[in-house]
Protein backbone atom coordinates (compact mmCIF):
# COMPACT_ATOMS: atom_id res chain seq x y z
CA UNK A 1 0.00 0.00 0.00
CA UNK A 2 0.81 3.63 -0.51
CA UNK A 3 0.55 6.20 2.60
CA UNK A 4 -0.44 9.36 1.42
CA UNK A 5 -1.89 11.95 3.61
CA UNK A 6 -2.18 9.36 6.61
CA UNK A 7 -4.48 6.74 4.97
CA UNK A 8 -2.87 3.37 3.31
CA UNK A 9 -4.30 3.15 -0.33
CA UNK A 10 -3.61 1.35 -3.69
CA UNK A 11 -1.63 3.00 -6.78
CA UNK A 12 -3.58 5.13 -8.92
CA UNK A 13 -3.03 2.62 -11.87
CA UNK A 14 -4.31 -0.56 -9.36
CA UNK A 15 -1.00 -2.06 -10.16
CA UNK A 16 0.86 -3.57 -7.67
CA UNK A 17 4.50 -5.39 -7.57
CA UNK A 18 6.24 -8.21 -5.61
CA UNK A 19 8.84 -8.19 -2.77
CA UNK A 20 10.84 -11.66 -2.49
CA UNK A 21 12.96 -13.10 0.26
CA UNK A 22 16.52 -13.04 -1.36
CA UNK A 23 17.25 -16.47 0.68
CA UNK A 24 14.90 -18.70 -1.26
CA UNK A 25 13.01 -16.46 -3.62
CA UNK A 26 9.85 -16.39 -1.62
CA UNK A 27 7.25 -14.02 -2.36
CA UNK A 28 6.86 -12.33 1.25
CA UNK A 29 4.35 -9.70 0.00
CA UNK A 30 2.84 -7.75 -3.09
CA UNK A 31 2.28 -3.86 -2.72
CA UNK A 32 0.75 -1.03 -4.11
CA UNK A 33 3.28 0.21 -7.38
CA UNK A 34 3.07 4.28 -7.33
CA UNK A 35 3.53 5.96 -10.50
CA UNK A 36 4.29 9.30 -11.54
CA UNK A 37 0.12 10.30 -10.44
CA UNK A 38 1.04 8.92 -6.88
CA UNK A 39 3.85 11.02 -6.47
CA UNK A 40 2.49 14.24 -6.90
CA UNK A 41 -0.76 13.46 -4.62
CA UNK A 42 2.29 12.54 -2.37
CA UNK A 43 3.84 15.92 -2.21
CA UNK A 44 0.68 17.60 -3.22
CA UNK A 45 -0.21 16.24 0.49
CA UNK A 46 3.22 16.85 2.26
CA UNK A 47 3.02 20.44 0.66
CA UNK A 48 -0.62 21.02 2.64
CA UNK A 49 0.41 19.63 5.81
CA UNK A 50 3.76 22.11 6.07
CA UNK A 51 2.04 24.89 7.36
CA UNK A 52 0.58 23.45 10.56
CA UNK A 53 3.52 21.15 10.99
CA UNK A 54 6.04 23.72 10.73
CA UNK A 55 4.28 26.09 13.05
CA UNK A 56 3.92 23.63 15.98
CA UNK A 57 6.83 24.21 18.26
CA UNK A 58 9.71 22.06 18.56
CA UNK A 59 8.73 20.79 21.75
CA UNK A 60 5.09 19.34 19.95
CA UNK A 61 7.53 17.78 17.33
CA UNK A 62 9.68 16.21 19.28
CA UNK A 63 6.92 14.30 21.52
CA UNK A 64 5.63 12.31 18.69
CA UNK A 65 9.19 11.56 17.43
CA UNK A 66 9.87 9.91 21.35
CA UNK A 67 6.87 7.67 20.48
CA UNK A 68 7.59 6.60 17.64
CA UNK A 69 10.99 5.93 19.24
CA UNK A 70 9.81 3.80 22.27
CA UNK A 71 7.17 2.20 19.45
CA UNK A 72 10.26 1.27 17.45
CA UNK A 73 11.88 -0.54 20.01
CA UNK A 74 8.66 -1.91 21.31
CA UNK A 75 8.20 -3.85 17.78
CA UNK A 76 12.11 -4.31 17.55
CA UNK A 77 11.70 -8.43 16.84
CA UNK A 78 8.61 -8.09 13.95
CA UNK A 79 10.93 -5.44 12.53
CA UNK A 80 14.15 -7.78 12.49
CA UNK A 81 12.60 -10.80 11.70
CA UNK A 82 10.94 -8.89 8.74
CA UNK A 83 14.47 -7.50 7.27
CA UNK A 84 16.01 -10.51 7.81
CA UNK A 85 13.89 -12.43 5.24
CA UNK A 86 13.32 -9.44 2.96
CA UNK A 87 17.05 -8.19 2.79
CA UNK A 88 19.01 -10.74 4.26
CA UNK A 89 20.86 -10.04 7.21
CA UNK A 90 21.18 -12.55 9.74
CA UNK A 91 18.70 -11.97 12.27
CA UNK A 92 21.31 -10.85 15.35
CA UNK A 93 22.92 -7.84 12.63
CA UNK A 94 18.78 -7.21 12.09
CA UNK A 95 18.39 -6.18 15.62
CA UNK A 96 21.10 -4.19 15.31
CA UNK A 97 19.93 -2.49 12.45
CA UNK A 98 16.05 -1.42 14.28
CA UNK A 99 17.67 -0.31 17.22
CA UNK A 100 19.84 1.77 15.23
CA UNK A 101 17.14 3.18 13.14
CA UNK A 102 15.50 4.00 16.62
CA UNK A 103 18.51 5.92 17.64
CA UNK A 104 17.83 8.45 15.06
CA UNK A 105 14.60 9.25 16.20
CA UNK A 106 15.50 9.39 19.50
CA UNK A 107 18.54 11.61 18.73
CA UNK A 108 16.28 13.85 16.54
CA UNK A 109 13.44 14.22 19.26
CA UNK A 110 16.09 15.34 21.39
CA UNK A 111 17.90 18.30 18.59
CA UNK A 112 13.83 19.27 17.79
CA UNK A 113 13.96 21.40 20.54
CA UNK A 114 17.29 22.59 20.22
CA UNK A 115 17.16 24.62 16.81
CA UNK A 116 18.58 27.31 17.96
CA UNK A 117 19.61 31.03 16.29
CA UNK A 118 22.22 33.50 16.84
CA UNK A 119 22.45 36.96 17.14
CA UNK A 120 25.08 38.58 15.64
CA UNK A 121 26.65 42.43 17.02
CA UNK A 122 26.81 45.16 14.05
CA UNK A 123 28.44 47.28 13.14
CA UNK A 124 25.97 50.55 13.82
CA UNK A 125 25.04 51.22 17.04
CA UNK A 126 21.35 51.19 16.44
CA UNK A 127 21.18 48.04 14.82
CA UNK A 128 20.76 44.54 15.77
CA UNK A 129 21.01 41.40 13.23
CA UNK A 130 19.01 37.93 14.59
CA UNK A 131 19.93 34.60 13.11
CA UNK A 132 16.60 32.40 12.37
CA UNK A 133 16.41 28.56 11.36
CA UNK A 134 13.56 27.66 9.42
CA UNK A 135 12.25 24.45 8.11
CA UNK A 136 13.08 24.20 4.37
CA UNK A 137 9.58 23.10 3.30
CA UNK A 138 8.64 19.62 1.75
CA UNK A 139 11.42 17.16 1.63
CA UNK A 140 11.80 14.18 -0.70
CA UNK A 141 13.91 11.20 0.15
CA UNK A 142 15.05 7.72 -1.62
CA UNK A 143 16.54 5.22 -0.14
CA UNK A 144 18.53 1.92 -0.92
CA UNK A 145 17.71 -1.70 0.54
CA UNK A 146 21.13 -2.63 2.25
CA UNK A 147 19.72 -0.63 5.53
CA UNK A 148 15.69 -1.13 4.84
CA UNK A 149 14.93 0.61 8.11
CA UNK A 150 17.10 2.83 9.52
CA UNK A 151 17.93 4.47 5.97
CA UNK A 152 14.45 6.01 6.15
CA UNK A 153 14.53 7.40 10.28
CA UNK A 154 18.00 8.90 9.35
CA UNK A 155 16.50 11.15 6.53
CA UNK A 156 12.50 11.09 8.28
CA UNK A 157 13.97 11.89 11.88
CA UNK A 158 15.57 15.09 10.87
CA UNK A 159 13.09 16.55 8.42
CA UNK A 160 10.32 15.91 11.11
CA UNK A 161 12.22 17.55 14.06
CA UNK A 162 13.33 20.86 11.69
CA UNK A 163 9.46 21.08 11.03
CA UNK A 164 9.78 19.73 7.17
CA UNK A 165 7.09 17.22 5.99
CA UNK A 166 8.31 14.43 3.56
CA UNK A 167 7.49 11.89 1.05
CA UNK A 168 9.66 8.86 0.67
CA UNK A 169 10.38 6.33 -1.95
CA UNK A 170 12.14 3.06 -0.94
CA UNK A 171 14.28 0.59 -2.95
CA UNK A 172 12.20 -1.49 -4.79
CA UNK A 173 13.17 -4.75 -3.20
CA UNK A 174 12.42 -3.88 0.62
CA UNK A 175 9.22 -1.97 0.29
CA UNK A 176 7.54 -3.82 3.20
CA UNK A 177 10.58 -2.33 5.55
CA UNK A 178 9.43 0.49 4.50
CA UNK A 179 5.67 0.17 4.99
CA UNK A 180 6.43 -1.20 8.96
CA UNK A 181 8.44 2.11 9.11
CA UNK A 182 5.98 4.40 7.92
CA UNK A 183 3.05 2.48 10.63
CA UNK A 184 5.35 2.88 13.40
CA UNK A 185 5.31 6.96 12.78
CA UNK A 186 1.85 6.47 12.22
CA UNK A 187 0.92 4.83 15.14
CA UNK A 188 3.00 7.41 16.94
CA UNK A 189 0.37 10.13 16.08
CA UNK A 190 2.17 11.96 13.14
CA UNK A 191 -0.21 14.00 11.38
CA UNK A 192 -1.83 13.69 8.31
CA UNK A 193 0.32 14.21 5.09
CA UNK A 194 3.27 14.98 6.67
CA UNK A 195 4.83 11.80 6.38
CA UNK A 196 4.16 9.73 2.70
CA UNK A 197 5.25 7.08 1.19
CA UNK A 198 5.48 5.76 -2.46
CA UNK A 199 7.29 2.32 -2.99
CA UNK A 200 7.52 2.02 -6.71
CA UNK A 201 9.05 -1.10 -9.17
CA UNK A 202 9.84 2.10 -11.40
CA UNK A 203 12.18 3.85 -9.51
CA UNK A 204 12.94 6.54 -12.41
CA UNK A 205 9.17 7.71 -12.67
CA UNK A 206 8.44 8.00 -9.12
CA UNK A 207 12.20 9.27 -8.20
CA UNK A 208 12.13 11.92 -11.25
CA UNK A 209 9.01 13.88 -9.65
CA UNK A 210 10.29 13.46 -6.11
CA UNK A 211 13.57 15.55 -7.50
CA UNK A 212 11.77 17.76 -10.10
CA UNK A 213 8.70 18.70 -8.85
CA UNK A 214 8.77 22.48 -7.80
CA UNK A 215 7.15 22.11 -4.74
CA UNK A 216 9.77 19.60 -3.49
CA UNK A 217 12.97 22.06 -1.48
CA UNK A 218 15.58 19.72 -0.36
CA UNK A 219 16.40 16.37 -1.86
CA UNK A 220 18.00 13.35 0.34
CA UNK A 221 19.43 10.14 -1.47
CA UNK A 222 21.34 7.30 -0.49
CA UNK A 223 22.69 4.99 -2.96
CA UNK A 224 25.04 4.56 -5.81
CA UNK A 225 27.39 7.39 -7.12
CA UNK A 226 25.77 6.65 -10.65
CA UNK A 227 22.48 7.52 -9.42
CA UNK A 228 23.45 9.86 -7.22
CA UNK A 229 24.66 12.03 -10.14
CA UNK A 230 21.83 11.77 -12.00
CA UNK A 231 19.74 13.04 -9.25
CA UNK A 232 21.98 15.90 -8.21
CA UNK A 233 21.79 17.23 -11.51
CA UNK A 234 18.11 17.30 -11.72
CA UNK A 235 17.69 18.56 -8.65
CA UNK A 236 20.07 21.36 -9.79
CA UNK A 237 17.99 22.76 -12.19
CA UNK A 238 15.61 23.57 -9.46
CA UNK A 239 18.30 25.04 -7.14
CA UNK A 240 17.19 22.51 -4.33
CA UNK A 241 19.32 21.58 -1.24
CA UNK A 242 20.64 17.89 -2.00
CA UNK A 243 22.13 15.68 0.77
CA UNK A 244 23.97 12.61 -1.16
CA UNK A 245 25.27 9.58 0.66
CA UNK A 246 27.01 7.59 -2.19
CA UNK A 247 28.91 4.43 -2.82
CA UNK A 248 32.75 4.11 -1.00
CA UNK A 249 35.87 2.08 -1.40
CA UNK A 250 37.03 2.21 2.10
CA UNK A 251 41.00 1.75 2.02
CA UNK A 252 41.83 -0.57 5.69
CA UNK A 253 45.82 0.62 6.68
CA UNK A 254 47.31 -2.03 8.54
CA UNK A 255 50.93 -0.46 10.05
CA UNK A 256 53.57 -2.68 11.21
CA UNK A 257 53.17 -1.44 14.95
CA UNK A 258 49.24 -2.88 14.73
CA UNK A 259 48.36 -5.93 16.33
CA UNK A 260 47.92 -8.23 12.87
CA UNK A 261 45.72 -9.88 15.02
CA UNK A 262 43.49 -8.13 16.40
CA UNK A 263 43.76 -6.09 13.28
CA UNK A 264 42.53 -9.48 10.69
CA UNK A 265 39.50 -9.88 13.63
CA UNK A 266 38.07 -6.29 12.85
CA UNK A 267 38.69 -6.77 8.96
CA UNK A 268 36.62 -9.65 9.05
CA UNK A 269 33.72 -8.12 11.36
CA UNK A 270 33.87 -5.55 9.20
CA UNK A 271 33.34 -7.30 5.93
CA UNK A 272 30.66 -9.36 7.17
CA UNK A 273 28.55 -6.53 8.01
CA UNK A 274 25.53 -7.00 5.81
CA UNK A 275 27.60 -9.45 3.94
CA UNK A 276 29.91 -6.77 2.48
CA UNK A 277 26.75 -4.67 1.12
CA UNK A 278 27.98 -1.73 3.42
CA UNK A 279 29.16 0.98 1.86
CA UNK A 280 31.73 1.75 4.95
CA UNK A 281 32.72 -1.70 4.49
CA UNK A 282 36.56 -2.25 3.83
CA UNK A 283 37.44 -2.69 -0.35
CA UNK A 284 40.92 -2.24 -0.44
CA UNK A 285 43.02 -3.96 2.62
CA UNK A 286 46.90 -2.29 2.86
CA UNK A 287 48.96 -4.45 4.97
CA UNK A 288 52.71 -4.19 6.37
CA UNK A 289 54.43 -7.17 4.68
CA UNK A 290 56.54 -7.50 7.93
CA UNK A 291 53.03 -8.41 9.47
CA UNK A 292 51.04 -9.53 6.33
CA UNK A 293 51.54 -13.52 7.10
CA UNK A 294 50.01 -13.41 10.28
CA UNK A 295 47.49 -11.04 9.39
CA UNK A 296 46.38 -12.91 6.22
CA UNK A 297 45.87 -16.29 8.42
CA UNK A 298 43.99 -14.67 10.64
CA UNK A 299 41.67 -13.17 8.12
CA UNK A 300 41.46 -16.43 5.69
CA UNK A 301 40.22 -18.76 9.09
CA UNK A 302 37.85 -16.14 10.22
CA UNK A 303 36.16 -15.32 6.81
CA UNK A 304 36.12 -19.41 5.61
CA UNK A 305 34.71 -20.20 9.09
CA UNK A 306 31.79 -17.52 8.50
CA UNK A 307 28.74 -19.66 7.84
CA UNK A 308 26.18 -18.46 5.27
CA UNK A 309 22.80 -19.29 5.32
CA UNK A 310 19.15 -17.73 5.76
CA UNK A 311 18.89 -14.45 8.24
CA UNK A 312 17.16 -16.39 10.33
CA UNK A 313 18.88 -19.72 10.91
CA UNK A 314 20.95 -19.85 14.60
CA UNK A 315 24.67 -19.29 13.77
CA UNK A 316 24.11 -17.61 10.74
CA UNK A 317 26.97 -14.34 9.68
CA UNK A 318 26.68 -14.46 6.21
CA UNK A 319 23.37 -13.51 4.70
CA UNK A 320 22.51 -13.88 0.49
CA UNK A 321 23.58 -11.38 -1.48
CA UNK A 322 20.65 -8.96 -2.63
CA UNK A 323 20.29 -10.63 -6.54
CA UNK A 324 22.06 -12.40 -9.30
CA UNK A 325 23.56 -8.70 -10.57
CA UNK A 326 25.57 -9.10 -7.11
CA UNK A 327 26.86 -12.62 -7.94
CA UNK A 328 27.85 -11.59 -10.98
CA UNK A 329 29.83 -9.09 -9.86
CA UNK A 330 31.77 -11.10 -7.31
CA UNK A 331 32.45 -13.56 -9.90
CA UNK A 332 33.70 -10.48 -12.34
CA UNK A 333 36.05 -8.98 -9.22
CA UNK A 334 37.55 -12.13 -8.51
CA UNK A 335 38.07 -13.63 -11.92
CA UNK A 336 39.36 -10.41 -13.18
CA UNK A 337 41.79 -10.35 -10.44
CA UNK A 338 42.80 -14.14 -10.25
CA UNK A 339 43.45 -13.30 -14.30
CA UNK A 340 45.89 -10.45 -13.17
CA UNK A 341 47.59 -12.66 -10.79
CA UNK A 342 46.08 -12.40 -7.40
CA UNK A 343 45.63 -15.84 -5.16
CA UNK A 344 42.47 -16.69 -3.99
CA UNK A 345 42.78 -18.24 -0.61
CA UNK A 346 39.65 -19.06 0.24
CA UNK A 347 36.21 -18.60 -1.29
CA UNK A 348 35.47 -17.03 -5.02
CA UNK A 349 32.80 -18.72 -6.03
CA UNK A 350 28.82 -18.88 -5.51
CA UNK A 351 27.84 -21.49 -3.11
CA UNK A 352 25.91 -24.20 -4.37
CA UNK A 353 23.12 -27.28 -2.62
CA UNK A 354 19.89 -27.21 -0.40
CA UNK A 355 20.19 -24.30 1.00
CA UNK A 356 21.57 -22.24 -1.19
CA UNK A 357 20.18 -23.09 -4.40
CA UNK A 358 17.58 -20.36 -4.54
CA UNK A 359 19.41 -17.75 -3.33
CA UNK A 360 22.11 -15.89 -3.80
CA UNK A 361 25.25 -16.78 -1.42
CA UNK A 362 28.50 -16.03 -2.55
CA UNK A 363 31.12 -17.83 0.10
CA UNK A 364 33.14 -15.60 1.91
CA UNK A 365 36.45 -14.54 0.36
CA UNK A 366 40.09 -13.61 0.63
CA UNK A 367 42.08 -12.54 -2.47
CA UNK A 368 45.64 -11.52 -1.87
CA UNK A 369 48.63 -9.97 -4.12
CA UNK A 370 45.85 -7.37 -5.63
CA UNK A 371 47.43 -4.47 -7.31
CA UNK A 372 46.02 -1.62 -8.97
CA UNK A 373 45.21 -2.62 -12.28
CA UNK A 374 42.44 -4.81 -10.80
CA UNK A 375 38.84 -4.18 -11.27
CA UNK A 376 38.30 -4.59 -7.46
CA UNK A 377 40.92 -2.32 -6.31
CA UNK A 378 38.95 0.95 -8.17
CA UNK A 379 35.50 -0.53 -8.20
CA UNK A 380 32.91 -0.65 -5.14
CA UNK A 381 32.33 -4.86 -4.52
CA UNK A 382 29.25 -4.76 -2.05
CA UNK A 383 30.00 -8.62 -1.05
CA UNK A 384 31.90 -10.77 0.70
CA UNK A 385 35.73 -10.33 -0.62
CA UNK A 386 38.50 -8.93 1.40
CA UNK A 387 41.24 -7.63 -1.28
CA UNK A 388 44.39 -7.94 0.51
CA UNK A 389 47.58 -5.92 -0.74
CA UNK A 390 50.97 -5.45 1.35
CA UNK A 391 53.06 -2.42 1.37
CA UNK A 392 56.49 -1.94 2.31
CA UNK A 393 56.49 1.90 2.71
CA UNK A 394 54.26 4.13 5.46
CA UNK A 395 54.87 6.93 3.71
CA UNK A 396 53.26 5.68 0.30
CA UNK A 397 50.27 3.99 1.69
CA UNK A 398 48.32 7.35 2.39
CA UNK A 399 48.62 8.30 -1.03
CA UNK A 400 47.42 4.63 -2.37
CA UNK A 401 44.39 4.93 0.31
CA UNK A 402 43.55 7.91 -1.31
CA UNK A 403 43.61 6.95 -5.31
CA UNK A 404 40.17 6.90 -5.52
CA UNK A 405 37.17 8.52 -6.69
CA UNK A 406 35.48 7.95 -3.48
CA UNK A 407 36.05 9.32 0.10
CA UNK A 408 33.02 7.91 2.29
CA UNK A 409 35.42 5.67 5.17
CA UNK A 410 38.80 4.46 5.65
CA UNK A 411 40.24 2.84 8.87
CA UNK A 412 43.56 2.75 10.48
CA UNK A 413 45.44 0.30 12.48
CA UNK A 414 48.70 1.45 14.46
CA UNK A 415 49.45 1.62 18.06
CA UNK A 416 51.16 4.62 17.52
CA UNK A 417 49.04 7.90 18.59
CA UNK A 418 50.57 10.44 16.71
CA UNK A 419 50.94 8.20 13.45
CA UNK A 420 47.31 7.39 13.76
CA UNK A 421 46.31 10.92 13.76
CA UNK A 422 48.23 12.05 10.96
CA UNK A 423 47.07 9.47 8.87
CA UNK A 424 44.08 10.04 10.00
CA UNK A 425 44.34 14.41 8.55
CA UNK A 426 46.00 13.23 5.70
CA UNK A 427 42.90 10.78 4.03
CA UNK A 428 40.70 11.97 2.07
CA UNK A 429 37.90 10.62 3.63
CA UNK A 430 34.76 11.68 5.52
CA UNK A 431 35.16 8.63 8.59
CA UNK A 432 38.13 7.35 9.88
CA UNK A 433 38.08 4.01 11.84
CA UNK A 434 40.90 4.12 14.07
CA UNK A 435 41.27 0.66 15.70
CA UNK A 436 37.90 0.73 14.96
CA UNK A 437 35.51 -0.53 12.87
CA UNK A 438 32.63 1.33 13.67
CA UNK A 439 32.95 5.05 13.60
CA UNK A 440 29.00 5.42 12.71
CA UNK A 441 26.36 6.60 15.58
CA UNK A 442 23.44 9.03 15.44
CA UNK A 443 25.34 11.38 17.31
CA UNK A 444 28.19 11.82 15.05
CA UNK A 445 27.61 12.71 11.15
CA UNK A 446 27.68 10.54 8.92
CA UNK A 447 28.99 11.34 4.92
CA UNK A 448 31.74 11.42 2.59
CA UNK A 449 33.89 13.86 0.14
CA UNK A 450 34.94 13.59 -3.05
CA UNK A 451 32.03 11.16 -5.18
CA UNK A 452 31.36 9.70 -1.93
CA UNK A 453 28.72 12.18 -1.69
CA UNK A 454 27.45 15.92 -0.38
CA UNK A 455 26.20 16.62 2.77
CA UNK A 456 25.97 14.78 6.28
CA UNK A 457 23.45 12.47 7.93
CA UNK A 458 23.04 12.14 11.90
CA UNK A 459 24.15 14.32 14.83
CA UNK A 460 23.37 17.99 14.47
CA UNK A 461 24.63 18.84 11.48
CA UNK A 462 22.38 16.15 10.00
CA UNK A 463 18.99 18.89 11.03
CA UNK A 464 21.00 21.83 9.74
CA UNK A 465 20.39 19.90 6.34
CA UNK A 466 16.73 20.43 6.83
CA UNK A 467 16.80 24.44 7.75
CA UNK A 468 17.04 27.26 5.88
CA UNK A 469 18.91 30.25 7.41
CA UNK A 470 16.84 33.78 7.60
CA UNK A 471 18.68 37.00 8.69
CA UNK A 472 16.65 39.72 10.45
CA UNK A 473 18.55 43.43 10.29
CA UNK A 474 16.81 45.48 13.45
CA UNK A 475 16.53 49.24 13.31
CA UNK A 476 16.70 50.37 17.17
CA UNK A 477 16.09 54.17 16.17
CA UNK A 478 13.46 55.32 17.95
CA UNK A 479 10.14 56.65 15.70
P1 LIG B 1 21.92 0.15 -5.48
O1 LIG B 1 22.89 -0.02 -6.60
O2 LIG B 1 22.51 0.06 -4.14
O3 LIG B 1 20.63 -0.59 -5.64
P2 LIG B 1 20.73 2.55 -6.49
O4 LIG B 1 21.44 3.84 -6.52
O5 LIG B 1 20.42 1.87 -7.77
O6 LIG B 1 21.58 1.66 -5.50
O7 LIG B 1 19.37 2.67 -5.69
C1 LIG B 1 19.18 3.49 -4.56
C2 LIG B 1 17.80 4.10 -4.64
O8 LIG B 1 17.72 4.90 -5.82
C3 LIG B 1 16.66 3.10 -4.73
O9 LIG B 1 15.54 3.61 -4.00
C4 LIG B 1 16.35 3.08 -6.22
O10 LIG B 1 15.02 2.71 -6.48
C5 LIG B 1 16.57 4.53 -6.57
N1 LIG B 1 16.85 4.82 -8.00
C6 LIG B 1 17.49 4.03 -8.89
N2 LIG B 1 17.57 4.65 -10.09
C7 LIG B 1 16.97 5.86 -9.96
C8 LIG B 1 16.74 6.98 -10.82
N3 LIG B 1 17.16 7.00 -12.08
N4 LIG B 1 16.09 8.06 -10.31
C9 LIG B 1 15.69 8.08 -9.03
N5 LIG B 1 15.87 7.06 -8.17
C10 LIG B 1 16.50 5.97 -8.61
Amino acid sequence: MLFINGSWMPAQSGHTFSSTDPATGEVLGVVADAGRADAVRALEAAQAAFGEWSRKTGHERSAVLYRAWELMLERQEELAKLMSREQGKPLRMARTEVRYAADFLLWFAEEAKRVYGETIPSARADQRFLVMRQPVGVASAITPWNYPISMLTRKIAPALAAGCTIVVKPAEQTPLCAIETIRVLDDAGVPSGVVNLVPSSDPVEVGDELVTNEVVRKVSFTGSTEVGRIIASRAAHGMKRVSMELGGHAPFIVFDDADPVRAAKGAAALKSLNSGQACICENRVFVHRSIAREFTEVLVERMGRMKSGHGLSDGVSIGPLIDLAAIDKMQRHVDDAVAKGAICAVGGKRLKGEEYDDGYFWAPTVLTGVGPDMLIYREETFGPIVPVIEFDDADDVVAMANDTTYGLAAYVYTQNLGRALRTAEALDFGMIGINDINPTSAAVPFGGVKQSGLGREGAREGLLEYLDTKVCGISMEAV
